[in-house]
């Protein structure tokens, strides 16, 4: 589908940790989610504990406005949600320069945009604005700021809200094989590759993977939508039932800029699905990076002390418009949104379908007999490996390390694997979890 006219409809909308707009934000994306995802939105109740973390309260702006004090207005949130810093407590106050300019943000690289700045835990009201506008301001005079705010905690006015929906393999879901989980998230006000890029990008890979279901046996794709970090620890402290299941996961951001994808290793480094992803990376034009350090995420909250499921993340990191104005539609490019869909396609068809076989069989197996045996007039490289691949059917290495061993296609490989199992000579067994024991 076309990602960049739904990003453009995300993103003009107050999308925070949890607030009127952001619910619609979630709506519309379980309006465009494929049927099969039986999407739904999940509530939590403000000020419960979630961890050693608090779901946050609902923030509801009036109106915010910074004027001088015969009434010029200077910035105005109806404009734009990044004039006030995100969870601002209310103001209403005359200020002189001295009072104010504590209260003030801009950034001095982009003199000419707003940034995003936000204090959901050390909560203090700000105004944000460029640069150019803050020079030019009198340091005489006084200051009107407004912001008539409101933090909201009765879970009948909405509370914190994630969007949740599921693709199944063919066949159904296999308990065995467990769940892939691929997160984005939605909370940016006004930031249109930081992340609605990854939520549009996951939103294609979701639709792809139900028009083109995985392999029965293969695990289910989990695909998460809420707000960055707190979401993700509101979500999996109120299901830690689903840690077990989760075998691996994908944090998609900033997918929609021009620029090559980069992706940062699980918190296990060499894991399985490290594998996998440079092996995508590796077989692709584009060059790929791998960061050694990159600021803490939601992968590191999936990928986290107690929950340990091994998480990448893609993204085109690092861009210069970054919690800007300047991260606005303009610099996405549908054509890298796609791509990006492309390799965590890629990246989520080979890690959920794979699995490990183990043999039933004793001595050499009577190949021919079973209709096993490749010919080398039709497949002279399976041919040649047929040997390689049955010696390691030992229930240790999973079919892409034997593909890798003998340096075949997964695919051929596994429909060959496969062959083996449906005739009862091989059982499947799944990619163990990392999930710590409780
Ligand atoms: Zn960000």
């Amino acid at each position: 589908m076309q990602l960049k006219p739904l990003l453009e409809r995300l993103y003009p909308l107050h999308r925070t940790l949890a607030s009127d707009e952001m619910d619609e934000a979630l709506q519309i994306v379980g309006a465009v989610m494929p049927s099969q995802a039986g999407y739904t939105v999940e509530r939590f109740t403000p000020g419960e504990m979630a961890w050693t973390w608090r779901v946050p309260e609902r923030y509801v702006v009036h109106e915010a406005y910074l004027e001088t004090e015969d009434g010029r207005r200077i910035v105005d949130f109806a404009d734009n949600p990044l004039h006030i810093v995100s969870y601002s407590p209310p103001v209403d106050a005359l200020l002189t320069w001295e009072e104010l300019e504590p209260h003030l943000y801009y950034s001095e690289e982009r003199p000419w945009a707003t940034p995003w700045i936000f204090k959901y835990y050390q909560r203090d009201w700000g105004f944000c604005l460029p640069k150019e506008v803050f020079d030019a301001l009198p340091r005489k005079g006084r200051y009107r700021a407004v912001i008539r705010s409101e933090f909201l905690t009765d879970p009948a006015r909405g509370g914190f809200a994630v969007g949740v929906g599921v693709i199944h393999p063919e066949g159904g879901p296999d308990p065995q094989a467990g769940e892939m989980l691929i997160s984005a998230h939605l909370c940016h006000p006004m930031q249109a590759n930081d992340d609605l890029a990854g939520v549009v990008t996951a939103i294609e890979l979701a639709h792809r993977l139900a028009e083109n279901p995985l392999p029965p046996g293969s695990m289910s794709v989990r695909f998460w939508f809420g707000p960055e970090t707190i979401g993700t620890i509101v979500y999996l402290s109120h299901h830690e039932e689903l840690i077990p299941r989760l075998k691996g996961g994908i944090f998609i951001e900033m997918t929609g800029n021009e620029g090559v994808i980069a992706w940062h290793h699980t918190r296990q480094h060499d894991h399985l699905l490290d594998q996998v992803t440079a092996a995508v990376m590796a077989s692709r034009e584009h060059v790929a990076r791998k960061f050694a350090d990159f600021p803490p995420n939601d992968e590191r909250v999936i990928n986290g002390p107690g929950v340990n499921v091994p998480c990448i993340s893609i993204n085109r990191w690092p861009y210069d418009e970054y919690h800007t104005t300047d991260d606005n539609p303009m610099i996405i490019q549908e054509a890298m949104l796609q791509e990006a869909a492309d390799v965590v396609e890629e990246i989520t068809r080979l890690y959920a379908s794979n699995y490990i076989p183990r043999r039933t069989f004793r001595g050499p197996l009577f190949l021919s007999g079973n209709g096993l045996w490749v010919d080398w007039r039709e497949n002279w490289a399976l041919n040649r490996a047929i040997e390689k691949i049955m010696m390691r059917f030992e229930g240790e290495q999973s079919v892409f390390e034997i593909a890798q061993d003998v340096g075949l296609d997964y695919w051929m490989v596994r429909d060959y694997v496969e062959k083996f199992r449906l005739k009862g000579f091989v059982e499947r067994l799944p990619i163990p979890s990392e999930a710590p024991a409780w």
